[in-house]
């Protein structure tokens, strides 16, 4: 067998490199909201009501200024409030 004529053999990439979400959740169910740390945008369950599965509404992943994932979260968090109102609002005739 010969060897390679040259370099790494590659394909390993290097571990420190994955990204560290902060992944921000609020309940559908008892509108409670927290947040915590994964090292991807993982659903999470709901520590007061226990309810499952919920989808992060919004992750950072700390690149940018505190300001800048503050604004993104706040507008994020808007548009969450209006989705859940517009779902919780009464559907006439169901
Ligand atoms: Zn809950």
């Amino acid at each position: 067998m010969a060897q390679p004529s040259s370099g790494p053999t590659g394909g390993q990439e290097p571990a420190e490199e994955s990204t560290w979400w902060t992944n921000h959740y609020r309940c559908p169910c008892c509108r409670h909201q927290w947040d915590d740390g994964w090292d991807a945008q993982v659903d999470d369950d709901c520590p007061e009501c226990g309810m499952r599965s919920i989808s992060a509404y919004f992750s950072d992943d700390g690149s940018g200024t505190e300001e800048e994932r503050l604004r993104q979260l706040e507008r994020a968090d808007a548009e969450l409030e209006q989705e859940q109102q517009l779902e919780a609002a009464p559907r006439p005739g169901v």
